[in-house]
């Protein structure tokens, strides 16, 4: 048929061919609403500390909402900065030990925005492999020559910069990576690049709260917080339980952010209640140091006795361990068979991993007793398809 005479019903049908494709590979993905309280452990989330229904950080939620409204009302260079947003960056680059920090609508924006706004295309970007989508996104974005080098390989990195051909370069990583919680060698990534003049970007989503002096995150452990080569991300909706994200840098980075990136100046800004609950949520770390640390006791236990169960189990590095499964299909039913015995645990599969091996992914939140973590393993084996236990 002439592709121009196509009637407009049919202008989709390649949807349901993708869509078959897809369902044929195992990998149909569902929403799966979960109600307002249930009585499920849940493995699933990336609540790390529990805090997304504690009463000091929904309070202040609730309590920012009703006093500034439920929306910011515009970009943040028009009417969406009210003095929550100030307080929060503010707090922020204090806390993790920065000169200065912008928030974002969320971490996916805030990634998008680093990236773009700190390469172009007179740069050369260098990537560990298994970044996070949406730094991946902000690379193709950026229009930078790039390398994706092996994984958690510094020496690989060092010798993309030492390769390019241009002046300006940008290192990309995760700190701890999503799907198997390993951490990046981030000191021998900074030696790199002090070496070959490059910039550093560290993704800390899942380090900050976690790792680090009283959850201060994995740059400021690997004592790269504040250096004037480093610039940090992190999201405002894991450890932290709120939603939103940001950027951490040199106060010049800052500035150069808030007059060029376009997921900051053309993006509506983050909702009050979201700042309001992220603040709170730093004041509860703040005050309560050992927190992390119970994360990753919680986290070491899970590791240990899965380990034993005979699964092939992730090094526990943060709070994120996973477990892999023998294929997509038989890593979602396992899910689902938790789910129904009350653990809600995640699945990854193609293309969320980037190695092509499903897996469930588990985290170890702050909140979980030792029993919780026993009562979580024992489901987890008994709802195993035959072929992910080898013992
Ligand atoms: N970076 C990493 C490493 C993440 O895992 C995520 C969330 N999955 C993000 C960034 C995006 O953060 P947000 O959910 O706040 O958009």
């Amino acid at each position: 048929m002439d592709a121009a005479q196509k009637p407009p019903e049919q202008v989709f049908d390649w949807l349901d061919a993708e869509a078959d494709r897809r369902a044929e590979a195992g990998l149909t993905r569902r929403l799966n609403p979960r109600p307002a309280s249930s009585a499920e452990l849940d493995l699933a989330g990336n609540d790390y500390l529990g805090l997304a229904r504690d009463k000091r950080v929904a309070g202040a939620a609730a309590a920012a909402a009703l006093r500034w409204g439920a929306g910011a009302t515009g970009s943040r260079l028009v009417t969406g900065s009210t003095e929550l947003h100030a307080e929060l960056e503010h707090e922020l680059a204090r806390f993790c030990g920065f000169q200065a920090a912008l928030v974002f609508s969320s971490g996916f924006t805030a990634n998008l925005g680093a990236v773009t706004a700190l390469s172009g295309a007179e740069s050369a970007i260098v990537t560990d492999k298994y970044i996070h989508a949406s730094l991946i996104e902000g690379c193709r974005l950026s229009r930078a020559g790039i390398a994706a080098v092996a994984h958690s390989d510094a020496a690989a990195v060092e010798h993309a910069l030492a390769t390019r051909r241009t002046d300006r370069a940008l290192v990309v990583t995760d700190s701890v990576f999503s799907v198997d919680g390993d951490l990046a060698p981030l000191t021998e990534l900074s030696t790199a690049c002090r070496k070959y003049g490059a910039a550093l970007l560290i993704d800390d989503a899942h380090g900050f709260g976690v790792l680090g002096e009283g959850g201060r995150g994995a740059v400021h452990a690997a004592g790269l917080a504040g250096q004037p080569d480093v610039v940090t991300t992190v999201t405002l909706s894991k450890s932290l339980g709120a939603q939103g994200g940001a950027v951490l840098g040199p106060r010049r980075v800052i500035k150069h952010l808030v007059e060029t990136a376009r997921s900051f100046i053309f993006d509506t800004g983050l909702a009050p209640a979201s700042a309001a609950a992220a603040l709170a949520a730093l004041g509860v770390l703040k005050s309560e140091p050992d927190l992390a640390g119970k994360v990753l006791a919680n986290a070491a236990r899970l590791s240990e006795q899965l380990t034993d169960a005979g699964f092939r189990v992730s090094r526990p590095d943060a709070a994120v361990v996973s477990v892999q499964a023998p294929s997509a299909d038989e890593a979602v039913g396992w899910a689902a068979r938790c789910i129904e015995q009350g653990v809600r645990v995640g699945c990854f599969r193609p293309p969320s991993v980037p190695d092509g091996i499903s897996r469930l992914r588990l985290t170890a939140r702050a909140d979980l007793s030792e029993s919780d973590v026993d009562t979580a393993v024992k489901v987890i084996s008994a709802c195993a398809p035959p072929r992910a236990a080898t013992s």
